[in-house]
Order: structure tokens, then C-alpha cells, then sequence
């Protein structure tokens, strides 16, 4: 038995059996790391001295109690955008290179609390900006599946730790499809989770009316298991939400899937295509109802969130002036160290963003596009609610297109905003999605993504363990 290969599930049973301990798991994964991650670059710092210290203390749990909890013992990756007290947290940017965390993120302390072991903090595209984690300020991760490819963005380092199973599951964020696009392209599983459910308290803010914690994984099983230990009201984050994980029986006979006509409309890969309409075949062969829906604001959703994203972005990244915190320029005056500071602190991305949303918040500008976009947001959300009149859930692709080549966008931002185009809608509207691996383009994974209704994550989770089961 090789330790690496097991789920949380199947290391949980196996600590109880007493077959191995959590230190033995705990070296596995660190000893895996040193082996691969020099090639796939999807750690920014490995916390081993950590981690062997929350295995001894895991294994004492263990050892001295019948019933622990699922989590207890077992390795988990982290994003680098949420804090771990003690560890450098540099939300893969220049900014906060040297920045070391004075608290934890309250998922971190809920983890901790039921004796989680970290094993490190994941590359991310800086401050989450972008969707294949090269506009990390220190390196690009590469795609387990196809070295030569990325591993998606902005939790790239997240997704291709679990894949590269140097890592058991992995903690993310995503503000327009962070979590469920590197897991589509590394081929594991991931949820966004609905808007408020999990705290936010200790993760870098990108655009604080779209960021959600989630996590990654290898099955649906284990997902669940961790939104579960995560989620709930947090008094240090106010737009948390009372919100308690209630298992659902869902019967795949009668359910009603919902198939967006505007995502299967121009611009998908074909072979991407194949793939979910097959997966749509088979709900349909296991008694699922296919219904084709509408949501007419999908042509605007992408222009709406790259307003929206941007302004919030320009106003979080405001506190990096070079006095407070992190990277400090020295300068000949206060507004020389402001400029040398932000020049050096943020790259090319990072800028053209707070351009963006500085200038879109500017008066004579505010209710052209940043009052514009709040009510094409409202469109984004109506026709969800719509649809959600009609059917369960909805199946779409999360992604346009599989993995790409390292490079292959750089040089052509737009291009990489399109990325985005199936993930960004349920951020505006705050709904949940989940990406699950549906099949494969020679050796480049294609995720499905199943979307619900505000507040139906246990629905959608459920579904995908029936998906996951007729996909394998
Ligand atoms: N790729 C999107 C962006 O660049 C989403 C990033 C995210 O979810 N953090 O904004």
C-alpha cells in the first residue's frame, strides 16, 4: 500500500485500524515532495517542521480516543493567499514575499482544531489574478498530467499538489473560478462553495463580493468532508452565513438538468464538448430529465465581472502603500515611497487591474461602468433564479478548452480572461459549482461542473457522487 495513493476516507479507516500513523503519512507526502515538486513547482514554501509536529500531536489523538475526527492526521496543501500563523503567506506576490502570518484564517484554526497537518503553502497566480498561475511573482506550476502545460489558475499550485499527490486534498479560493478551473485542468475535484457559507477571515481580500474558500480533492467524498469541518458563521467575518452541511438523498431518476444553450454556443473546443455532452448522456441513461435552459446575460457576464473583480481589487490592493505592512520602498518623500514600493510590490497583472478599477470608480466614470456592471450583475443572478425554477441543478463545461501550453497567454490577457467564461456567472450570482474529472483529451484532464442554487452545495455534492460514479 502505498500511503500516498489513499483519500481522507480510507486514511481515516486506516488510523483507526492502527495500520499506520499520521507521522508515517505525514513523512510519505514530505518525502514525495522533495522527490517531485523541484519539477512541478507547486509549493512556495513546504512547513515540514509544522507538519511533523501536528502528525505527533495528531497520532496522540488517535491513540487515545475511538472516535476522532475524519480530518484528524491527515495532510492537507494550502493556498498561499490564506493565513497560517507563523508562516509566510505571500498571496504569490513580490508585495508580501517577506510576509509572515501574525494569525490564523479561521478555517485554518478549525483544521487545526480537529488536527489537520499542513504540509505548505501552495503557488498562486499573484493576489489570485489569472487563470494559470504564471503571474505568480516566483514561479509558474506546472501541469502534473503534461509538465509542458499549466495546471490552471489562480490555485494552480493548489490543484497540481493534489494531483501530483504530493499532497492529500488541498484548501483554495476562488473569485471567478479559481478553485473548479485548476481542478479541471489537474484533473481532482473542487467546490466553490455558496457565497458566505465559509469564513473569509484571514485570506488575502481580491474582490470581497466574490471570493469563497473551498476545497480540492480526489473524490467527491473527501470535498464533502472538508466543507463540512469548514463552513459555518464566523463572528470575525460578517458576511458568514449560519449555514450547517445537511447530507440530502438525491435520486438521479427524476432529476431535473438543467443544459445552458449559451455555453455550448461558439468558441468551445470540440473535444471538451464531446466529453460533456457525454456526461450529460449518461445522467439522462440513469433516469435524469435533460432540460435546455437560457441564461441570455452570459454574453455580458465576462465584461460585468472584469469591472466588478477589478474595482474591488483596486481598493483591497490600496492598503499596500509601503507604511502599514509588507514590502517598503525607501523614497525621498511619503509619495516616492508609495511609487517605488507599488512599482516593486506588484507586477504587470496586478497593475493593469488596479488601472482598471481605479479608473471605472473614478467620478464621471463610476456609473458608466461600475454601476453599469452592478446591474448586469443582477441580470447574471435573475437568470439563474429563472432557471432554477425549472431544474435541480445545471451540468456545463468548466472550462472552454483543456490545459494550455506554458506561454501560450501570456502576452494576450484577454484571451486569458476567457478562461474564465463558464465560472465567473456563479460568482456574481453567489451560487455554488463544483468541478469533477469527466474524462480525458489524451492525457489532459476535462472537469464537469454542476451548479445549484443558493445554499443547495449538499445537492449539487450529491449529484456529483452519482456523476462520479457513472464517469468512472
Ligand atoms: N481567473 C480569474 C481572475 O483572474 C479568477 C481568479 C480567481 O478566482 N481568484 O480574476
Amino acid at each position: 500500500m502505498n500511503l500516498i495513493d489513499l483519500t481522507i476516507a480510507q486514511l481515516h479507516e486506516g488510523f483507526k485500524k492502527k495500520q499506520f500513523t499520521s507521522a508515517e503519512v505525514t513523512k510519505a507526502y514530505l518525502d514525495e515532495i522533495k522527490k517531485t515538486d523541484g519539477e512541478i513547482g507547486a509549493y512556495l514554501n513546504i512547513t515540514e517542521k509544522l507538519a511533523l509536529e501536528q502528525a505527533e500531536k495528531a497520532d496522540k489523538i488517535i491513540s487515545s480516543s475511538k472516535n476522532f475526527p475524519m480530518l484528524t492526521g491527515v495532510p492537507f496543501c494550502v493556498k498561499d493567499a490564506i493565513l497560517v500563523e507563523g508562516e509566510k503567506a505571500t498571496a504569490g506576490s513580490k508585495m508580501l514575499e517577506n510576509y509572515v502570518a501574525p494569525y490564523d484564517a479561521t478555517v485554518i484554526r478549525k483544521l487545526k482544531e480537529l488536527g489537520g497537518v499542513i504540509l505548505g503553502k501552495t503557488n498562486m497566480d499573484c493576489f489570485g489574478f489569472g487563470s494559470s498561475t504564471e503571474n505568480s511573482a516566483f514561479k509558474v506550476t506546472k501541469n502534473p498530467h503534461d509538465t509542458s502545460r499549466v495546471a490552471g489558475g489562480s490555485s494552480g499550485g493548489s490543484a497540481a499538489g493534489v494531483a501530483a499527490k504530493e499532497s492529500c486534498w488541498a484548501l483554495a479560493e476562488d473569485t471567478g473560478g479559481s478553485i473548479r478551473q485548476p481542478a479541471s485542468f489537474c484533473g481532482v475535484v473542487g467546490l466553490k462553495p455558496t457565497y458566505g457559507t465559509v469564513s473569509r477571515y484571514g485570506v488575502y481580500a481580491y474582490a470581497s463580493s466574490l471570493d469563497q474558500i473551498g476545497p480540492m480533492g480526489r473524490t467527491v467524498e473527501d470535498v464533502v468532508t472538508v466543507f463540512k469541518a469548514i463552513s459555518g458563521k464566523d463572528p470575525m467575518d460578517a458576511t458568514s452565513v449560519d449555514y450547517e452541511f445537511k447530507e440530502v438523498n438525491v435520486a438521479m431518476k427524476g432529476l431535473k438538468i438543467g443544459v445552458p444553450k449559451e455555453y455550448f454556443a461558439k468558441g468551445i473546443n470540440p473535444e471538451v464538448e464531446t466529453i460533456i455532452k457525454q456526461a450529460i448522456k449518461k445522467a439522462e441513461e440513469a433516469g435524469a430529465t435533460i432540460v435546455e435552459i437560457t441564461l441570455p446575460a452570459t454574453e455580458y457576464a465576462l465584461a460585468c465581472y472584469y469591472i466588478i473583480a477589478p474595482c474591488e481589487a483596486s481598493t483591497n490592493l490600496a492598503r499596500f502603500d509601503g507604511i502599514k505592512y509588507a514590502l517598503s520602498e525607501p523614497g525621498d518623500n511619503l509619495l516616492d515611497v508609495y511609487l517605488k514600493t507599488r512599482a516593486a510590490g506588484f507586477n504587470a497583472e496586478a497593475k493593469r487591474r488596479i488601472i482598471i478599477g481605479t479608473h471605472a470608480l473614478s467620478s464621471g466614470y463610476y456609473d458608466a461602468y461600475y454601476k453599469k456592471a452592478q446591474e448586469v450583475r443582477q441580470l447574471v443572478r435573475e437568470d439563474f433564479q429563472n432557471a432554477f425554477e425549472k431544474v435541480d441543478v445545471i451540468f456545463a463545461p468548466v472550462s472552454p478548452f483543456p490545459a494550455f501550453k506554458i506561454g501560450e497567454k501570456t502576452d494576450d490577457p484577454l484571451a486569458m480572461y476567457l478562461a474564465d467564461i463558464y465560472t465567473i456567472s456563479l460568482n456574481l450570482a453567489g451560487i455554488p459549482g463544483i468541478s469533477l474529472p469527466a474524462g480525458k483529451i489524451g492525457k489532459l484532464p476535462v472537469g464537469l461542473q454542476i451548479i445549484g442554487n443558493h445554499f443547495e452545495d449538499n445537492k449539487i455534492l450529491a449529484v456529483a457522487e452519482h456523476m462520479e460514479k457513472l464517469l468512472q
